[in-house]
C-alpha cells in the first residue's frame, strides 16, 4: 500500500452487516459517492457470518419493536426490488410454555405492540371461532401479520403435532422469519461500488482529529493513511477498541454464543414449523448416573440446576431443505472477545437435550449426530440493557453504530438508515435519541431498562 495520503468524505471502520448498511443507506438515500469501508477481513466474516439470519417485531418494549419493525420494511422493500435475493421467509416465531397463567406475557405483548397491539393480537381460546393455523408457505408476502395467542388445545395439537404435550399456549410473532444476510450484504455492497464507493482491506490502527480525521490504516502492504470528514465506528465487537482510539469508552460488553445445525436426516422437525422457542426454563433431564457424575465436578456442576428459557430450534434451507439449527443463549457472563470462538464440545448434546423437550422426535440424535453437523459461534456486543448504540460520539464528526448483539441482522437495515440520518442531518425517528448515547444520562428510562427481567435477549 503506498504512504500516499487518501482523501475522503466517510470512512467506515467495519464492514460487516452494520457497516455495509450504513454506507448503503448513505449512498441511495443521501447520494454519498466518497466512502471507504476498511476492514481487514472480507466483507461480512465475523460477526455477521455467525448470524442465525432471523427477524421478528417481537419485542418487551415498544421503541425496539418500532426500530425492528422499520428494518423489516426496509428488507421487504430490498427483496421487492430484488426479486427476494435476499431469500426472505415469514413463517414466524411460534413461542411455547407449559404456563398457566399468562396474564404477564400477555401484558408484555401489549407493552411492546403499543397501541397497535389491540388490533394485532388475536386470542385463541377453546370454543372460539378457530381460524388460527400455520400458513402453507414460507413466502413472506402472502404470510399474515400480528400474533396469534393460541390457547384452544386442539388448535393447538393440529398446528404444532411435534410439541411437548404440556404446552398449553402458543404465541406465534406471525411478522417474524428468516433471510440470507450473506445476501442481503452483497445486494449492498452492488449499490455501494456502483455509485463509487470502495472496501479497503486494512485495519484501522489509530486516528486523531484536528479539523479533520486522520487515519492510519495498516494492510499486508503496509500502512496509509487517510483523511476524512466523518467516521463511523461499525466495529461489531471491536466497538469499544476503536472508540478508544478516539479517547472515548463506551459501556459494551460481549457474550460469547453457539449454535448447531444438521441435516435432520431423520425428519424429526417438519419443514412447516416456525422457528419455535420453548420459553420455559428448564433442568435439564440427565438420567441419573449422569446427574452424579456432572455434579460431582465443579465445572459442569452447573449442568445439573436450572438452565433459562429461550431454547429455539428452526428448519433451515427453506422448504426444500433438511437441515435444522438449534440454540441456546443460556451464557448470560461477558468475557473478553475472541476472534475464533470457544466452542465447548459439550453444547451439541446440552442444546439437543434441552431442544428435545420441546420437540421429543428430536431425541433420535442424542449420542448419534449427523457427522456432517456444524458447530459455530460468535459474540453477542451489547449493553446491559440489550439497546443499541446509534448516532455520534463525543468528538465531533464521529458517529457510532453498533452493540447490536443478537439482533444486528434483523436490524441491520434501520440501523445503518439512523446512522446515515444521523450523518446528513436527515428526518429522524422520534426514537433516534433514546437508540444514542444520550439515553444513558435518562436516568428513569436506564433504570427501568436494566430492572426489566427480560431484556429481548434471544
Ligand atoms: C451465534 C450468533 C447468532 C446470531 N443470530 C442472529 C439472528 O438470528 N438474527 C439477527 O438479527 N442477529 C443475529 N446475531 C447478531 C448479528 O450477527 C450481529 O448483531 C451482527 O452480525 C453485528 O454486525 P456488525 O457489523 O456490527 O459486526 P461484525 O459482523 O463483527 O463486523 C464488524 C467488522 O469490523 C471489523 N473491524 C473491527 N475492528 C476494526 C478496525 N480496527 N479496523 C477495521 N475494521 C475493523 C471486523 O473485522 C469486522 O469485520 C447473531 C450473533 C451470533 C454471534
Amino acid at each position: 500500500m503506498s504512504m500516499a495520503m487518501r482523501d475522503t468524505e466517510i470512512v467506515i471502520i467495519g464492514a460487516g452487516i452494520v457497516g455495509i448498511a450504513t454506507a448503503y443507506f448513505l449512498t441511495v438515500r443521501h447520494g454519498k459517492r466518497d466512502i471507504v469501508i476498511l476492514d481487514p477481513r472480507a466483507p461480512m466474516s465475523l460477526t455477521s457470518a455467525a448470524s442465525g439470519e432471523n427477524y421478528r417485531n417481537w419485542w418487551p418494549h415498544r421503541v425496539m419493536t418500532r426500530f425492528t419493525d422499520r428494518s423489516i420494511d426496509l428488507m421487504e422493500e430490498i427483496a421487492r426490488a430484488s426479486d427476494n435475493r435476499l431469500h426472505m421467509t415469514r413463517r414466524g416465531y411460534a413461542l411455547a410454555t407449559r404456563r398457566s397463567e399468562i396474564d404477564g406475557m400477555i401484558a408484555q405483548l401489549h407493552q411492546g405492540y403499543g397501541e397497535d397491539a389491540a388490533r394485532l393480537i388475536r386470542i385463541h381460546e377453546k370454543g372460539g371461532a378457530g381460524t388460527y393455523k400455520i400458513a402453507e408457505s414460507a413466502d413472506w408476502t402472502t404470510a399474515p401479520d400480528g400474533v396469534d395467542v393460541v390457547r384452544d388445545s386442539d388448535l393447538l395439537r393440529r398446528a404444532f403435532p411435534s410439541f411437548d404435550p404440556e404446552v398449553s399456549t402458543v404465541i406465534h410473532i406471525r411478522r417474524a422469519g428468516d433471510i440470507s444476510g450473506q445476501q442481503m450484504g452483497q445486494y449492498m455492497l452492488d449499490h455501494i461500488r456502483g455509485a463509487g464507493g470502495r472496501v479497503v482491506q486494512a485495519r484501522l490502527a489509530s486516528v486523531t482529529r484536528k479539523d479533520r480525521f486522520d487515519l492510519e490504516v495498516v494492510s499486508s502492504d503496509g500502512t496509509a493513511r487517510f483523511r476524512a470528514d466523518m467516521v463511523v465506528n461499525a466495529a461489531g465487537p471491536y466497538v469499544g477498541e476503536v472508540a478508544a482510539m478516539l479517547g472515548e469508552s463506551l459501556p459494551v460488553e460481549t457474550l460469547a454464543q453457539q449454535k448447531i445445525a444438521f441435516e435432520d436426516r431423520d425428519g424429526a422437525i417438519s419443514r412447516r414449523m416456525p422457528f419455535a422457542i420453548d420459553l420455559d426454563g428448564q433442568t435439564i433431564a440427565w438420567t441419573e448416573e449422569e446427574c452424579a457424575l456432572l455434579a460431582e465436578n465443579p465445572a459442569t456442576a452447573w449442568l445439573t440446576r436450572p438452565m433459562p428459557g429461550g431454547i429455539h430450534c428452526r428448519p433451515d434451507g427453506g422448504d426444500g431443505g433438511r437441515w435444522i439449527k438449534l440454540g441456546w443463549a443460556y451464557n448470560r457472563t461477558p468475557g473478553p472477545f475472541q476472534p475464533e470462538p470457544m466452542l465447548d464440545p459439550q453444547f451439541p448434546d446440552i442444546v439437543l437435550r434441552g431442544a428435545s423437550r420441546l420437540n421429543a422426535a428430536l431425541k433420535t440424535y442424542l449420542g448419534r449426530l449427523p457427522r456432517q453437523f456444524t458447530h459455530y459461534g460468535g459474540s453477542y456486543t451489547m449493553t446491559k440493557e440489550n439497546w443499541p448504540l446509534i448516532g455520534p460520539l463525543a468528538t465531533p464528526g464521529a458517529f457510532v453504530v453498533g452493540a447490536l448483539s443478537g439482533y444486528g441482522t434483523m436490524s441491520a437495515c434501520a440501523a445503518g438508515e439512523l446512522a446515515a440520518a444521523h450523518m446528513c442531518g436527515g428526518a429522524l425517528p422520534d426514537y433516534a435519541g433514546v437508540l444514542g448515547l444520550a439515553r444513558h444520562r435518562d436516568t428513569a428510562l436506564m433504570a427501568a431498562l436494566t430492572a426489566s427481567g427480560d431484556k429481548g435477549v434471544l
